[in-house]
Order: structure tokens, then C-alpha cells, then sequence
């Protein structure tokens, strides 16, 4: 499972923007996807541990994820990018469907 610690445990690392949204990262290596680290302030993936399965896209009632590829990673060569992180409702659905528990939700 994602390490809940990762904000004190791994260095801040370059951040990523998606449309108007700038999703800030932890851990990240820019080179070839090897090593993403986690992305999401407070709707947080492990990168390194999400296989890719979309159940998180399809939980998510306000359409926070949309498919992000990532090809070269160990875990997937797609990932559920936290586009639209501010509109979360903190319902933690997606935590509850994720099979390798690679989601933090942070509520604010
Ligand atoms: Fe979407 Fe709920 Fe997960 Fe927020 S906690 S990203 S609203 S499924």
C-alpha cells in the first residue's frame, strides 16, 4: 500500500500540470516513467504501485481521474491522473476500490 508518509519520507519533486491544474509530486525521477513516486496533494497515487485497473475512474463520483499513460513503469503503462484534485468530494470511494490500496485521500 502507498506509504501514508510519503510528504515527510520523499523529496518534492517536479510538479505536472494538467489543463488548470498543477498536480504536485513526491519522489519523482523525470526518466523513462521508471520511478513516478506519488502524485496528489490530498488525492494522492502511489504511481509506483498502481497496476492501472481504472476502478478509481469508474468510483469516482465527480470525475476527479482520467487516463494518464506511462509507459515504461514497473506497476502500468497507465495511470489515473488526478486531473480535476480540486473537485474531490473526499467520498473515499476510490480508496476503497483500489486493489494494491496505491490511494491516500487526504480530507481537507
Ligand atoms: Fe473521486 Fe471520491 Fe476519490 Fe475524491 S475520494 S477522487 S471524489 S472517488
Amino acid at each position: 500500500p502507498i506509504d501514508v508518509g510519503y510528504k515527510s519520507k520523499m523529496s518534492a519533486s517536479s510538479p505536472y500540470s494538467i489543463g488548470s491544474h498543477t498536480i504536485k509530486t513526491w519522489g519523482r525521477k523525470d526518466v523513462d516513467n521508471k520511478v513516478l513516486g506519488v502524485w496528489g496533494e490530498f488525492v494522492s497515487v502511489d504511481f509506483d504501485i498502481c497496476i492501472g485497473d481504472g476502478a478509481c475512474i469508474d468510483a469516482c463520483p465527480v470525475d476527479v481521474y482520467e487516463w494518464f499513460d506511462t509507459p515504461g513503469n514497473a506497476g502500468s503503462n497507465r495511470k489515473p491522473i488526478m486531473a480535476r484534485e480540486p473537485d474531490c468530494i473526499f467520498c473515499l470511494a476510490c480508496e476503497a476500490v483500489c486493489p494494491p490500496k496505491a490511494i491516500k485521500i487526504f480530507e481537507q
